[in-house]
């Protein structure tokens, strides 16, 4: 038994054999060298204790062993940040980074990454540019604005806005605006960290505009603030004042020029009415009076995370040379993807056609439909053990945007003698390209709303290898 191990151990391939072998060599050359050298030695560790142990009795081929170096290397090399596919229905789904580029956005994004561009440099007078003038004249010609800059995120110019506004001064608010998006961004501990100082007005239900009004203590207001509640809705016996309010009470006072800001959140450029989704606009919250509006780059606009900040040149012009400034600055990929995104807009039918986070949530039930129609029988074709439907559900705008919104959506959903939801979709988030798909009543939701038609391949493959599970088996 012993001299047969050794045996065994002796013919195990030496290293560097393995390295110069037609199964490998090539591998050598795509991943980090030392990486698989290193893999290598582990792998062959591995059987050498299975022989010595008698788990093993035959020497593996070096195909076979060449194949286990590959998998473990993808398994503990394998990119962190990884593509997935978004079954889930929520088009800005804020764990599945929220909005998708254009493809005009991504060759932008691709161009400004990869060469040298002239993110600060005057190509025609041959001197020194600046960053913000790239997007800038886009921004205000679509919006109308007269000024505009781009800053990391909307958390980032919220903070920068009443820091360079209202630092030292009193920045009114009703208290049924004080939101909290995700976590760490609240607008009282903002309010705090910039510098100015909150002065909650009104009820969490009602504010009117006489609660302004009594507020306003002439040199030592900042500003008024309205905060867009995005991700909540506060419903029953209600009041908010509106924009045009607010500007209202501002011009009362002559002596005093205190900037309306407003934090809107989602930055609507096209009215969406027709999708149940009663957001207010850039445009129109510009043209009811605000002199400062604050939006994501990644939320309804369709564009890269960053937060964009319109309004007049005066306010514009002290936040852009405002000492944060430079820490919140975006880089040149930002810009890329920003400006590619803006200029869709130019034309509202181009940009719904062309920008994903729009053309997703604009899709039709019928369209909708159909696409889950296709997806079904191909998936039944490829795992004839599980049943496949189409069923009507209801999708989301997500990311924190329209939260009472329900669009009608339709999903294949998977099921089947002994089928486990569950376990399925474990599996599929094990793919290579995992698959993101929700659990509801015993059965498996694949909604079509935010997956392309493209990648039916992977769902495909995928369910052709859960074709062979047994399910009963846990
Ligand atoms: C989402 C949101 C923010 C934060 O925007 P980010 O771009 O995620 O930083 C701020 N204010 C409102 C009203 C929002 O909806």
């Amino acid at each position: 038994m012993m001299g047969k191990n050794q045996e065994l151990l002796r013919k195990l391939p030496k290293i560097d054999e393995m390295l110069q072998d037609e199964h490998l060599i090539f591998f050598t050359e795509i991943m980090p060298r030392q990486v698989v050298v290193e893999t290598l030695r582990e792998v062959i560790d591995m059987v050498r204790r299975e022989i010595i142990d008698g788990r093993r009795e035959e020497i593996p081929a070096v195909e076979e062993l060449a194949g286990l170096v590959k998998q473990r290397v993808f398994e503990e090399q394998g990119k962190s940040l990884r593509r997935v596919i978004n079954a889930t229905g929520v088009v800005l789904h804020t764990n599945l980074g929220r909005a998708n580029l254009s493809r005009r956005a991504c060759e932008s994004v691709l161009e400004a990454a990869g060469y040298y561009s002239n993110l600060e440099y005057d190509i025609k007078k041959g001197s020194r540019g600046s960053r913000h003038d790239h997007v800038e004249q886009l921004i205000r010609k679509i919006t109308g604005a007269q000024a505009a800059m781009v800053v990391n995120n909307n958390a980032a110019a919220t903070m920068l806005c009443l820091s360079a506004l209202a630092r030292g001064k009193e920045v009114i608010t009703s208290r049924g605006e004080l939101v909290e998006i995700g976590g760490s961004f609240r607008i009282p501990e903002i309010m705090e960290e910039s510098g100015a100082h909150l002065l909650e007005v009104g009820a969490t239900n009602k504010t009117k505009p006489a609660d302004y009004r009594k507020a306003f203590h002439g040199e030592m207001t900042g500003a008024f603030l309205k905060v867009h509640t995005s991700n909540y809705k506060i419903v029953g016996f209600t009041q908010e004042v509106s924009i045009r309010e607010l500007a209202a009470l501002r011009d009362e006072s002559e002596e005093f020029s205190v900037p309306v800001i407003y934090d809107m959140g989602s930055g609507l450029m096209t009215d969406l009415s027709g999708c149940g989704i009663g957001e207010p606009t850039v445009t129109e919250a510009l043209k009811e009076g605000a002199d400062v509006v604050l939006f994501s780059g990644d939320k309804l606009l369709g564009g890269p995370q960053c937060g964009v900040v319109i309004g007049k040149k005066e306010y514009v012009d002290r936040m852009k040379s405002h000492p944060m400034a430079r820490a919140f600055r975006v880089d040149k990929m930002t810009l890329a993807a920003l400006e590619a995104t803006f200029f869709e807009y130019q034309d509202s039918k181009r940009a719904m056609r062309e920008i994903p986070v729009l053309r997703m949530i604009t899709e039709t039930g019928i369209r909708l439909k159909e696409k889950a129609e296709k997806l079904c029988g191909q998936l039944s074709e490829a795992a004839p053990s599980l049943e496949f439907m189409v069923e009507p559900c209801r999708d989301q705008v997500g990311g924190g945007s329209a939260p009472l919104v329900m669009l009608e959506g339709y999903a294949v959903t998977v099921s089947g003698e002994d089928f486990n939801a569950e376990r399925s979709e474990r599996l599929l988030r094990k793919e290579e390209l995992p698959i993101i798909a929700r659990v509801a009543r015993d059965k498996l939701w694949l909604s079509v709303r935010t997956i392309e038609e493209t990648e039916f391949k992977w769902i495909r493959e995928a369910f052709s290898k859960q074709n062979q599970v047994r399910w009963q088996d846990a």
